[in-house]
């Protein structure tokens, strides 16, 4: 086991239960999340019994980086797990700090027909250790600060809910991560029973839903979910996580040349979000040969974008971070592996 696979409380109660003390595993906690000493030999305020006994059974590991393409305003790692499953990372640098992008699971289930990801199976979720090795490795190869994190990699996090849930612990706690909720966002596809239950969490971490699309005719097209779940469901949802946090669902809405980009869309769109608590982020779509879907053109987002703006809906474009990346989710995950 490794000791990112551990909220405080669960290593307070196993190391309890193996005979040692709670305040411990706050001892071993700043070790490793504050003053970044991989080595439970070096931790000298433990006692020669606990070291023995953290040698034994816990691993402190991070996740190798295999690759990393590099652009101005982000980068990209593969990270490689335990048993040679790779995973990806995207690290912003945004003006107002870095922001980490984590995968959830290796592939995807939820089969959104735009998504290299999810062209993929799922092979397995993501345990914590790997969730919060993902934020430990990449600061630590990069030497910076993570302001924020956002759960929108490859994987549908809510898909790998209890380990998500953790996850919120770990980054949220200030003696581990570090984190302020309203800097971590999680994002689904539309998981609606979910969505009740992170609401019921009372959290305060942000939640963003893939929409990308106005209706229940084009999402069923593009988004195998809607079958089980129709807009009108993840809306209901929305409004409910709305309701117990007060915070702002952030929609997001991949722009599909001929799909999803009309005006008549952008109409239907504001109609559905307008007045509520709730911003659109337009995101121009990165094509992949895997795919024959295309790219909105310039012109066909900006006049969308008006259309939401003269509707009073918040609405921004997102800004093109990839450059020369393998921009797609998943796509340097794809080569790596020839899939
Ligand atoms: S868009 Fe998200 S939920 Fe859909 S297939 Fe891709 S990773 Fe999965």
């Amino acid at each position: 086991m490794s000791i990112f696979d551990f909220t405080l409380e669960e290593l307070e109660d196993y190391l309890v239960k193996n005979g040692f003390k709670k305040y411990n595993a706050t001892q071993i906690i700043e070790w490793i999340y504050e003053k970044k000493v991989y080595d439970f030999n070096k931790m000298s305020n433990l006692s020669k019994k606990l070291i023995s006994f953290l040698n034994e059974n816990i691993r402190i590991e991070k996740l190798e980086v295999l690759q990393v393409e590099k652009s101005p305003l982000a980068n990209k790692y593969l990270l490689r797990l335990n048993d040679n499953n790779k995973i990806e990372c995207v690290l912003m640098n945004h003006d107002y700090g870095y922001s980490l992008c984590v995968s959830s699971q290796v592939g995807c289930n939820m089969g959104c027909s735009f998504c290299e990801s999810g062209r993929l199976k799922k092979v397995r979720d993501l345990t914590l250790g790997e969730l919060v090795s993902e934020v430990i490795s990449v600061r630590d190869y990069e030497g910076v600060r993570i302001d924020s994190i956002v759960v929108m990699g490859i994987g549908e996090p809510f898909d790998n809910f209890i380990n998500i849930k953790r996850f919120i612990s770990v980054v949220t706690n200030n003696k581990m991560v570090g984190i302020g909720q309203r800097h971590l966002t999680i994002s689904t596809c539309g998981l609606v029973p979910k969505i009740y239950e992170f609401a019921d969490l009372e959290t305060g971490v942000n939640l963003a839903i893939s929409l990308h699309a106005p209706n229940n005719e084009i999402r069923d097209r593009i988004m195998k979910v809607n079958k089980a779940y129709k807009i009108e469901e993840v809306m209901a949802a929305l409004d409910y996580y709305i309701s117990k946090t007060n915070r702002r669902v952030t929609i997001e809405y991949i722009m599909l040349e001929g799909i999803n980009d009309s005006d008549e869309c952008a109409r239907e769109l504001s109609n559905l979000v307008k007045g509520k608590l709730m911003y659109v982020n337009l995101i121009p779509y990165n094509e992949t040969s895997n795919f024959t879907m295309k790219r909105s053109n310039d012109f066909k987002i900006k006049s969308f974008y008006d259309i939401l703006k003269s509707n009073n809906v918040n609405v921004t474009i997102r800004k093109e971070m990839g450059g020369n990346l393998s921009a797609a989710c998943g796509q340097l995950r794809a080569n790596a592996e020839r899939l």
